[in-house]
């Protein structure tokens, strides 16, 4: 295939080359330098082809070779059984809230662990379109199996890693046998391996941690797909986007062209083998910083729940936050506040995220006085 020649490795000048700032935004989030290159070098003139990719129609050879090869190489990434269908859809996460229940309802009811912002708002989604509940709701901790007790269950769902609080599984929760699971990985896609028998859907909005915004990724079990509520629009229809290969309608090309690359780098970054190590490593940095002064900063996730990608802290006196984030804006530091709904501050550090990043936040952490 055309597009495997193309390599996105980094190089050793581009290793060298450290950011003038560092990007802590929670999304759209940071995407690897290396891609962007990629694209700035390759914009006006799609591989000889004398046009942008963006001009391109979804009908040619370049862009379906380009789909095909996001496709193929998702699936060697994360090791995606052959009776999963993997497919692209538009509209972000919101509008994914909306088509899981659409797709898997069936007349039954969609069971919700609500760990923070991001399951809640799904939950609320699904109401629209059906029945479905809440089986147990936590703060500032992930779910004990035990706890839930299962209604007539369509599915059950869960919000992998809670982005703006923090809040990540470390595996997969249970649900009741022959009941699938539904994940939103958005924000820990391509983190680490997924365990394949213990989901039926995985999806992720892509603009965290994967391309700009504008793409989201389903991988779902074949025989999940088809069962569409008969009142919803034909767009809402997983089956349509398997069927159709993710072009039901015309598809946000340029995604699907960075995702590819993003991929690509994933994979000469050492894939989801290596990835885990360094999120837990640069995550770490920040985590033993603030444990360090308690009398500095607060931190209100269990230890068992951290995420690895967005790390939320508050001040002990929310007075200094105005001085806090000009001191660390002052060090290069950018998008490090927290969420509006939840206030405080918020470092998110995703795939391209390099460990000089938190190292100096942490440093900076370390250092910092009111
Ligand atoms: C950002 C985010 C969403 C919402 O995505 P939009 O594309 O902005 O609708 C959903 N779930 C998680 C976990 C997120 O981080």
């Amino acid at each position: 295939m055309e597009t495997d020649t193309f390599d996105v490795s980094v190089s050793a000048e581009e290793k060298e080359e450290m950011p003038k700032i560092w990007n802590f935004s929670a999304g759209p989030g940071m995407l690897p330098r290396p891609v962007l290159e990629a694209v700035q070098r390759e914009f006006l003139d799609y591989r000889g082809l004398g046009a942008s990719i963006v001009e391109m129609s979804h009908r040619t050879h370049a862009v379906e070779a380009i789909v095909e090869s996001l496709t193929d190489g998702l699936r060697g990434l994360l090791a995606i059984p052959e009776d999963f269908e993997i497919f692209f859809t538009q509209g972000g996460g919101r509008t994914q809230f909306a088509m899981v229940p659409a797709n898997l309802l069936r007349g039954k009811t969609g069971a919700y662990l609500v760990t923070g912002l991001w399951s809640a708002a799904a939950l609320e989604e699904a109401r629209r379109i059906g029945r479905a509940e809440a089986v147990v709701r936590t703060e500032g901790d992930v779910p004990d199996a035990t706890e839930c007790d299962w209604p007539d269950a369509a599915y059950v769902y869960y919000c992998d890693n809670e982005t703006v609080h923090g809040i990540e599984f470390s595996a997969p929760p249970m649900a009741p046998e022959g009941v699938p699971l539904v994940a939103d990985m958005s924000s820990n896609f391509l983190t680490r391996p997924i365990d394949w028998s213990r989901h039926g859907v995985v999806w992720a909005a892509a603009q965290k941690n994967f391309t700009p915004a504008g793409l989201t990724v389903v991988i779902a079990r074949r025989d999940l797909l088809g069962g569409l509520l008969a009142h919803m629009p034909s767009m809402f229809d997983w089956a349509l986007y398997a069927r159709e290969k993710s072009m039901p309608n015309t598809p946000p090309v340029f995604q699907l062209y960075i995702a590819d690359l993003v991929a690509k780098w994933v994979r000469s970054e050492g894939g989801v083998e290596e990835l885990p190590r360094r999120a837990l490593e640069r995550s770490s940095l920040l985590y033993e910083a603030l444990d360090a002064r308690p009398d500095l900063y607060v931190t209100n996730v269990a230890r068992r729940a951290r995420s690895r990608v967005n790390v939320p802290f508050a001040l002990r006196n929310p007075d200094d936050l105005a001085d806090f984030i000009a001191a660390g804006e002052r060090e290069g530091f950018r998008q490090f506040t927290g969420h509006a709904s939840v206030g405080g501050l918020r470092v998110s550090l995703y795939n391209a995220m390099p460990l000089e990043g938190p190292r100096r936040f942490a440093e900076f952490l370390r250092a910092w006085r009111p």
